[in-house]
């Protein structure tokens, strides 16, 4: 029997990779496995570029290193961000991911031009105008969600015609190079007008459809990185950038139904722009409000309390102390569980990670679909720190702007009780009917605060 070589000792390192990634994939679609899916996606990250180090192509490793320690002097700080900064933090690695496979495309035209055949030079066209519009796209949704550049949509008259044209020109410069790869020049501005689309792609989308936008643009990354692998023929980057394109892809579409939008609608509709007339109106309107022993009155009396977090729970930090009021309420026989709506917070699966970092139990954690029809039989519908994903105009008023979203039915719960800092809008920037409802009691403060008051109290009456 022959010694095993290199390059099969690599193959065999890919396979082990790829495996890796498609457990990881699998693991991570519950709160149960997902440590485990993200270290065996991080094992099998690490497989395939050390394998990829042996390959007799590479032939010193100066570069490499260099390459290295730049990446990490950015990476180690970049993973270390606020859990709320998670977002704009993926977007800014979509965008490195993303300019990486454009450089190495645009080396790999540069070392093979003018002797390119049509095939090769049709690949590397479309990696480098996908790679090179990403990275500028993701660079402005970073932007807009850190709050930089301005979050509402930046819209013009016929600015779909001239975003269309633009990516015309790109792919038309694709189609002339293909016959005529010796035009460098034509290649320049081929990525110029690439880089250029994805400002125009990602400027006009409002904050509030960000986290699709991320998602859409982390499947193109990898589209990107997949055709980059038929460029360098790369077996690995193939499987590995069609799975990041095709999960990316999926995760946008489950999105898009959790807020009952179309692709299209995402990317042409404009939506999340500031509404000026509904607050108006609110002003005349008036709410009201409880103190931590009157909340901790009405939890300690119920039956049946549905929990619904949202963003300001995750500002606030407050996951521990919601922990808190899970075991004083278990413990006087209240049946408490959690609805997670699939867009709270900032990022898909923000509020299991952070129920789940307070060790509540996955199985109080209810998905919208299969909460909505408990909230009729609820005594207390407790909404800490959300506001859009509670939002009735979403269900009646056709001309909210997100109407049509699917929206956690609190407003049918007997009492509803809203921990909030104040008359604060939420992330889609419009007013909420749910507050001025005869049902509705406001519980102002700072979501950490407020349960942990709530939480003493009900100690205090126990004891
Ligand atoms: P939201 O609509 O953004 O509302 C959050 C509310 O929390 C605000 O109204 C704010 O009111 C309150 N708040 C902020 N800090 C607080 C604190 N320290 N203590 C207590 N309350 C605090 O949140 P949501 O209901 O979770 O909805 C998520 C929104 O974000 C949706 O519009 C969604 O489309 C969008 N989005 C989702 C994702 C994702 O993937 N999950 C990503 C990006 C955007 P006050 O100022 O009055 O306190």
């Amino acid at each position: 029997m022959s010694a095993v070589s290199v390059q099969q000792l690599i193959d065999f390192s890919y396979i082990a990779a790829v495996i890796g990634f498609i457990l990881a994939l699998k693991w991570l679609n519950s709160p149960v496995s997902a440590m485990r899916g993200v270290v065996i996606g991080e094992i099998a990250s690490a497989v395939a570029v050390v394998a990829t180090l042996f390959d007799p192509q590479v032939v010193h490793y100066k570069w490499v290193i260099i390459a290295l320690i730049i990446g990490a002097a950015v990476g180690v700080p970049l993973g270390m961000v606020k859990m709320t900064a998670v977002p704009q933090r993926t977007a800014l690695s979509h965008a490195f991911g993303a300019m990486s496979a454009a450089l190495i495309g645009i080396a790999e035209y540069y070392v093979g031009t003018p002797h390119i055949s049509k095939f090769e030079m049709a690949e590397i066209g479309l990696e480098v105008v996908i790679g090179s519009l990403t990275f500028t796209g993701s660079i402005i949704a970073a932007g807009k969600l850190q709050e930089i550049l301005p979050q509402r949509p930046i819209t013009y008259r016929g600015q779909n015609i001239v975003s269309l044209s633009v990516l015309g020109a790109a792919l038309a410069l694709i189609a002339v190079l293909v016959f005529h790869p010796e035009y460098t020049h034509l290649f320049a501005a081929m990525v110029v007008v690439a880089l250029i689309f994805g400002i125009m792609l990602v400027t006009p989308i409002g904050g509030a459809d960000m986290p699709t936008v991320i998602s859409l643009l982390n499947s193109y990354a990898g589209f990107s990185a997949a055709l980059l692998g038929f460029v360098l023929n790369s077996k690995v980057l193939v499987v590995a950038g069609s799975l990041d394109g095709a999960s990316g892809f999926i995760l946008s579409v489950i999105m898009c139904k959790a807020m009952n939008r179309s692709f299209t609608n995402v990317l042409f509709g404009a939506f999340g722009q500031v509404q000026v007339s509904a607050g108006k109106e609110a002003e005349e309107r008036t709410v009201r409000s409880a103190s931590p022993e009157e909340a901790a009155g009405i939890l300690g009396a119920a039956s049946k309390v549905i929990i619904v977090p949202g963003y300001g729970m995750a500002v606030a930090q407050a996951q521990h102390k919601v922990r808190e009021l899970y075991d004083a309420l278990s413990k006087r026989g209240v049946d408490v569980k959690f609805a997670i709506h699939p867009v709270a917070g900032r990022m898909p699966g923000h509020m299991n990670v952070l129920l789940a970092e307070a060790d509540i139990p996955y199985d109080k954690l209810v998905e919208m679909d299969d909460i909505n029809g408990e909230f009729p039989q609820t005594d207390v519908a407790l909404v800490i720190g959300a506001n859009d994903v509670t939002n009735p105009a979403a269900r009646e008023d056709q001309s909210s702007p997100i109407y049509g979203m699917p929206i956690l039915d609190v407003d049918r719960a007997r009492t509803v009780m809203v921990i909030k800092r104040g008359m604060g809008a939420g992330f889609a920037g419009i007013e909420n009917p749910l507050y001025y409802l005869d049902k509705t009691l406001m519980l102002f403060g700072d979501a950490k605060n407020f349960v942990g008051s709530i939480v003493r109290e009900l100690a205090g009456s126990h004891g």
